[in-house]
């Protein structure tokens, strides 16, 4: 994604809209999202469908991030990846016999 090009565009957001406008947007198109997974996994909507609704969450995701601070959030994404990576090594570990 290319935030910095974002940027402008998520302060003029918040700018006109304000700070509880763009909390209950990202709540609305999470909502979507949710919504557009579950009828393609039941086949009645298609990907492009789906990949609108991403791309409405991947932008307030990218306001978000913004508004709470990129570098608070960054910092938080590491410690999921470091959780992330025990858990996939314990799984490899009970896939290979369990732990020593
Ligand atoms: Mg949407």
């Amino acid at each position: 994604m290319h935030e910095k090009n974002n940027v402008e565009l998520y302060r003029r957001t918040l700018e006109k809209w304000g700070e509880q406008a763009q909390y209950d947007q990202a709540i609305e198109e999470c909502a979507e999202l949710t919504t557009a997974l579950l009828h393609y996994r039941r086949d009645k909507t298609d990907a492009s469908t789906v990949i609108d609704e991403m791309a409405d969450v991947i932008l307030m995701l990218g306001q978000l991030r913004w508004m709470f601070g990129a570098e608070e959030v960054e910092r938080a994404l590491e410690r999921k990846r470091a959780k992330l990576e025990g858990l996939l090594a314990q799984g490899d570990d009970a896939l290979q016999g369990g732990a020593e």
